[in-house]
């Protein structure tokens, strides 16, 4: 990474300019390294690229889609996670972001769209609604999405502070990270999919 950026800025003196700025500078997953190679497993390769690539599908309904834009945008930057590139098609996205009220008419639709994305994906509820129904304790909400789809991070708040979210986002980073390629195959998971009734 420190050789790409080398040869995009050109001199060393710049490189050492952008090494002494705030600009963040992967390291590189561990492996062997010597005089013109490196060699690594190909999870951790695998791990780092899915790791600084998440594509968020935004399923916003109400007031938390509204800071999870103020954490988009510039102040906050989710730019900086490599998770700026937001997808409304769920083929094309690989962390559900669900932030808001959801309502039992929307239960089909959420598991729709969950059911849509390609594997490995990821589940992040965001605010208290998305995670356990919030102060709508009422017949037609949704008391949590974990009850029609698996999630894998539970961001609490009403709503989160930006901070939180992108400490939510950190936390798939990790688990992005972490994750073997062969997780999705072994019989725990599959287990987990036929619990919410999903191959
Ligand atoms: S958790 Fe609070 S802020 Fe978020 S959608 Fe529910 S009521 Fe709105």
């Amino acid at each position: 990474m420190r050789f790409a950026l080398r040869r995009l800025y050109g001199k060393r003196k710049e490189m050492s300019e952008i090494e002494k700025s705030n600009v963040n500078i992967v390291q590189a997953p561990d492996g062997i390294e010597g005089p013109g190679f490196f060699v690594t497993m190909l999870d951790k390769a695998v791990g780092l690229g899915r790791k600084n690539s998440l594509w968020p599908l935004p399923f916003a309904t109400s007031c938390c889609g509204i800071e999870f834009m103020a954490t988009a945008a510039a102040t906050y930057d989710l730019g900086r996670f490599g998770a700026e590139r937001l997808s409304f098609s769920p083929r094309q996205a690989d962390l559900l972001m669900v932030m808001g009220t959801i309502s039992k008419k929307m239960i089909p639709v959420v598991r729709q769209v969950y059911q849509q994305m390609a594997e490995p994906r990821w589940v992040l509820a965001m605010g208290a609604c998305a995670c356990s129904g919030g102060i709508f304790d009422t017949y037609s909400v949704l008391q949590g999405i974990d009850k029609i789809i698996p999630v894998d991070v539970y961001i609490p708040g009403c709503p989160p502070r930006p901070e939180q979210v992108i400490d939510g986002i950190i936390q798939i980073q990790k688990l992005a990270e972490s994750e073997t390629t062969r997780r999705r195959n072994q019989p725990e998971y599959k287990a987990l999919m036929e619990k919410y009734g999903m191959e």
